[in-house]
């Protein structure tokens, strides 16, 4: 399979469509303002930022943000939910073993 940088949007940053080599689910690589690539679900998701949220997010200009996807109110915005707090088989590289 071919992946292709896809063209951005001024302000975003370079973002490579993928698939999951687990499982199997499309994923987008973005590359974090730190330079780190980072693999995030395809789909946007509202987020509220907050310091002391458990979750994070990545945008697509490359910002990694703590946050919480259960709040009151107006969202901060949409981003996207790193691949790796979703991905059913995100233990495999961990854990070794049958279940
Ligand atoms: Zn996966």
């Amino acid at each position: 399979m071919k992946i292709l940088p896809k063209k951005t949007k001024k302000g975003q940053r370079e973002q490579i469509m993928s698939t999951c080599k687990s499982c199997g689910a499309r994923i987008v690589w973005i590359q974090t303002l730190s330079g780190n690539w980072m693999p995030a679900n395809e789909g946007l998701v509202p987020y509220r930022q907050s310091e002391t949220g458990k979750d994070v997010v990545i945008t697509d200009r490359g910002e990694v943000i703590h946050c919480k996807f259960q709040f009151e109110g107006l969202p901060t915005g949409l981003a996207r939910i790193p691949h790796f707090a979703t991905c059913p088989n995100a233990d495999k590289h961990r854990k070794k073993g049958k279940q």
